[in-house]
């Protein structure tokens, strides 16, 4: 019986349907001015990036946890759930 799990293996079971329509945007002209950059320790899917040049964000591993959107102190995060039908499927992990 298998004991641990890494979560690269835990989100590898579940399942995406991505929306063409964004359902998560983020001004990262107002990240290029934060410091802390809360979302990137707080995304559990590392949807944000962050380097010298800023944070990149992108959607498509979303699992509509809602942490982005909470821990953001300035605003930059425009969250939405996907359209019916789209978005993540819980399998086993
Ligand atoms: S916490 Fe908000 S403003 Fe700061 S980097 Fe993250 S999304 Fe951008
Ligand atoms: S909703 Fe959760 S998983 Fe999706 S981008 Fe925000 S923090 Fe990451």
């Amino acid at each position: 019986m298998t004991t641990q799990t890494n979560v690269e293996e835990r989100l590898a079971v579940n399942k995406y349907s991505i929306d063409r329509d964004v359902h998560i945007t983020v001004d990262t002209e107002i990240c290029g001015t934060c410091t802390p950059r809360y979302c990137v320790a707080a995304c559990p899917a590392q949807c944000f990036k962050s380097s010298k040049e800023g944070v990149t964000f992108s959607f498509e591993g979303c699992l509509e946890c809602g942490s982005c959107r909470i821990v953001c102190p300035n605003g930059a995060v425009d969250w939405t759930l996907p359209r019916a039908g789209f978005g993540i499927s819980y399998q086993f992990g």
